[in-house]
């Protein structure tokens, strides 16, 4: 059970954002990818989510083709995503924020919701359930009737994470869900990262804060310029001349 990418690569007219990558995640597995900004990271995430189209490669979940799929359907095919830039209603409240997590795999019609037939109503009760859990695992349950306006970024970014994970996809892609959170926000997103690892989810995590990558990814694929420039362990990459050039030498 795995999400595979084969020699994708996505253009933008002239520039070729992702080149040739291959990549894969298998269900309770987290890898991470890094490279610097506008390596095609969130590029490669569009490709297997359905929101640009590749010019050529293949991308199949547990052995399916998806890469001709439109996005909702991959939606359906158990694929979930965060943004880098999460976009809400600023007014609507942290609790309907997570809640609209579940309306792609809603079943039940618009009538039957406003008649509330009886399975319409049990529908809703799991989802509100279910919407509980999550607040709860993200620590953000005194936040539930806030707006979305009123939260700090951090909390804001958990919430786009906890929309994400509400339908229960089998594979999620966490788009730099760390960015700009506090530290103990980050321990509760990781908390969170690992759970769903430990369920059995498969993750694709773009992160920058290595400390983060070692505590959490077996696996690290490092794009430059849209392509693969290595790939390995937290442990290996650290170590890499290239990676550490690449990488790190911003930061010195
Ligand atoms: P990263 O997420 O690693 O920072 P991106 O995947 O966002 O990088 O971008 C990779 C490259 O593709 C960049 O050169 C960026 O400018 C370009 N790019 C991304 N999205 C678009 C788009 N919708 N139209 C044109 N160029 C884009
Ligand atoms: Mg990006």
């Amino acid at each position: 059970m795995t999400i595979q990418a084969n020699n994708v690569t996505v253009r933008f007219g002239g520039v070729v954002a992702v080149r040739d990558v291959s990549l894969s995640v298998e269900k309770g597995q987290i890898v991470s990818i890094v490279g610097p900004n506008g390596s095609g990271k969130s590029t490669m995430f569009n490709a297997i989510t359905g929101m640009v189209s590749t010019a050529s490669g293949t991308v199949s979940v547990d052995g399916k083709r998806i890469d001709r799929e439109p996005a909702h359907r991959r939606i359906g095919l158990g694929l979930a995503r965060s943004f880098q830039t999460p976009r809400f209603d600023p007014h609507t409240t942290v609790f309907d924020a997570v809640m609209c997590g579940f309306y792609p795999v809603k079943k039940s019609s618009i009538f039957g919701a406003m008649v509330r037939t009886p399975f319409a109503a049990a529908e809703e009760q799991r989802f509100r359930d279910r919407c509980e859990a999550i607040l709860e695992d993200l620590q953000l349950s005194e936040f539930r009737d806030l707006q979305m306006n009123e939260l700090p970024m951090g909390r804001v970014r958990l919430v786009e994470v906890g929309r994400a994970v509400a339908n229960e996809p089998k594979y999620i892609l966490l788009d730099e869900p760390a960015a700009g959170l506090a530290r103990d926000e980050q321990r509760m997103l990781a908390g969170e990262v690992r759970r769903l690892a430990e369920r059995g989810v498969g993750v694709l995590l773009v992160e920058h804060n290595f400390n983060l990558i070692r505590e959490l990814a077996e696996h690290v694929v490092v794009l430059k310029e849209g392509a693969v420039l290595l790939e390995g362990t937290p442990d290996v990459i650290a170590k890499d001349r290239a990676f550490i050039d690449t990488y790190l030498g911003r930061a010195g």
